[in-house]
Order: structure tokens, then sequence, then C-alpha cells
């Protein structure tokens, strides 16, 4: 029976260990938080004493992590991943994190004799419990192989992007168009709203031209029924566009809406948002 690793039982990364005990493998999982093991220990998972041991255990782990600052942590603690590198194993951090980090982490694997692979995904809950995640991975191509077992498990489509850091900014380039279009959408029913339309009225119109899109579809009902109950946290979104705004900076590349857009979601997160849903950006524009 092949064996991994999971690091990270979140939102995202609770779904995704789900999805690879359900296709049989063996998995070891660690998190934080330990009461979040309890569903998986209980559908035949082992558990890990910290990072460390989670690593020691298996040839390939998986982390999924909150934030480049838990993916340090995670990666750099006295019992964390580096501890228990050793030649050959596999690291695979599927955490949303700038390319500088995923970098500094890859060189510390890889210094130690380990291979190491980003691989952040696109998509939320729903996609993640369904193994229907877009992974975006760059970094050892031969331990992308290796991981693919478990990536046909996770995602439906699994790229390849060459050195590590362009997962982290194809991940970040994405999440910055569709916090944008969030913000300008919570925009637009707000704005319906104070002029006397109907904003079931404008979801319609909408759905019925040029600018259908799943995400409107998924969320407008939502957010007109006042429910922000989470899929992708509003923290993580913000994150997300703060750390695109920096890679613009760094590119040399304005960023206009999205920096206005950034600004909307931290006001939101300000006003105590930031563990609702990221439609809960609404709360913070409709006011
Ligand atoms: P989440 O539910 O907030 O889970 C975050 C995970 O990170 C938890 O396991 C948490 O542990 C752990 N963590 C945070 N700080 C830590 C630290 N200092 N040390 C150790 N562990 C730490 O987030 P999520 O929605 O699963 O997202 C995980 C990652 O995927 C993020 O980078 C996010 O941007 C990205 N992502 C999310 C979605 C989505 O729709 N939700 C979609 C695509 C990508 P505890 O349980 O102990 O707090």
């Amino acid at each position: 029976m092949q064996s991994f690793g999971f690091i990270g039982l979140g939102i995202m990364g609770s779904a995704m260990a789900k999805n690879l005990l359900m296709a049989g493998f063996q998995v070891t999982i660690w998190n934080r938080d330990q009461a979040k093991c309890g569903e998986l220990l209980s559908l035949g998972a082992r558990r890990g004493e910290s990072p460390r041991q989670v690593i020691e255990a298996c040839p390939v782990t998986f982390a999924m992590l909150s934030d480049p600052a838990a993916a340090e942590e995670v990666c750099f603690a006295e019992k964390g991943v580096l501890a228990g590198i050793g030649a050959g194993k596999g690291y695979v951090d599927m955490s949303t994190v700038d390319a500088a980090t995923s970098q500094r982490i890859g060189a510390a694997i890889t210094t130690a004799g380990g291979r190491f692979l980003e691989a952040p995904v696109s998509g939320s809950r729903k996609p993640a419990e369904e193994g229907s995640l877009v992974i975006l991975a760059a970094g050892d191509r031969g331990l992308f192989d290796d991981a693919m077992p478990a990536f046909e498990k996770m995602g439906k489509k699994h790229l390849f992007l060459g050195e590590v850091g362009n997962g982290a900014n194809m991940k970040l380039v994405v999440n910055m168009v569709m916090g944008g279009m969030m913000a300008v959408f919570c925009e637009g029913l707000a704005l319906a709203s104070k002029a006397g339309l109907t904003p079931p009225d404008l979801l319609e119109v909408i759905d019925s031209g040029a600018i259908a899109n799943p995400l409107f579809r998924m969320k407008g009902g939502s957010i007109l029924n006042n429910n922000f109950s989470v899929a992708f946290p509003l923290k993580h979104m913000q994150k997300d566009l703060r750390l695109a705004v920096s890679l613009g900076d760094q590119a040399g590349q304005p960023l206009f809406s999205a920096a206005a857009a950034n600004e909307a979601f931290k006001r939101a997160k300000e006003m105590g948002f930031g563990d609702e849903d990221f439609s809960a950006v609404f709360k913070a524009i409709s006011r």
C-alpha cells in the first residue's frame, strides 16, 4: 500500500487527506490543533506526533497551511519538516504562499538532501471534497511524478509549471483576479439595491450574458440570503491580494483594481469578518 503524509487539516487539508484515505492510501497526519485529526483517525489515518515524525514515516508528505508564516513555522520549527528530511524524501507544500517563501523552504529541503515541490491549488471547499482541484505544481519533476497517484485523487487537472515560484505566482495571479471580481460584484449588488433595483434581477441579468460565471452564480444567491458560511476564509483572500500586490511591486506592474480590492478586504477583516467566507466583503462594501 502506498503511503503519504499530510500536514495541515483545515478546510482544504482535511478534505484532501480524506480523499487520499478513501482511495486506499495509508495516510499519516498532523495538525497543530489535534482536535481536527479525529475524523481522519477514525477513518484509519495514523497520527504523527510532529511534522518531523510525519516526514520520517512517509516517502512523500503534503502540507496545506494557511499562509507564509505557517508554512515557514511548520518547515523550520524544532520538530518541523526540515528536522525529518532525509535523502530522497519528498515534501509537497500545497499552501498558497509567495514565491520567496516557497523558494526559501525549497532551498532548505533540497540542501538537506530532500526533494521539494510547491503545489498550490485552485478550487475551494467543494472541489477539495470532490477531488476536482486544479493543482499548480512547480519544482522537482520526479517528485511531481511520484506524487501523481495522490494528485489524481485530489485534483482534476495537474499542471507542472517549471521552477519553484512559478506555481506560487500563478496561484496569486488567479486569486487576485478572483478577489477583484468578488469586490466589484459586491459593489454591483450594493449599488443595484441603493439605486432602487431588485438585486435578484441583477443576478439574472448577469447570468444571462457574457459576464456570467460559476463564481457569481454560486455566491450571488448566498450573499443575498446573508449566508457567509465559510468555504474560502476572507482572511486568506486578503492574504492572497496582499501577496499579489507585492508581486506587482516586484514585477513593476501597476495593479490599480487589485490594490483597491485589497483595501476592501482589509476593511472587511478589520470589521471582524476574517473567518467568514470571502464573499462577506459584501458586508464591508454595502454599508
Ligand atoms: P484553514 O481552514 O484556515 O486551515 C489552515 C491550516 O493551517 C490549519 O490546519 C491550521 O492549523 C494551519 N496553521 C495555521 N497556522 C499554523 C502554524 N503557525 N503552525 C501550524 N499550522 C498552522 O485554511 P484553508 O481554507 O484550508 O486554506 C489552506 C491554504 O489553502 C491557504 O493557504 C489558502 O489560501 C489556500 N486555499 C484555500 C482555499 C479555500 O477555498 N479554502 C482554496 C484554495 C487555496 P490549526 O487547525 O491548528 O489552526
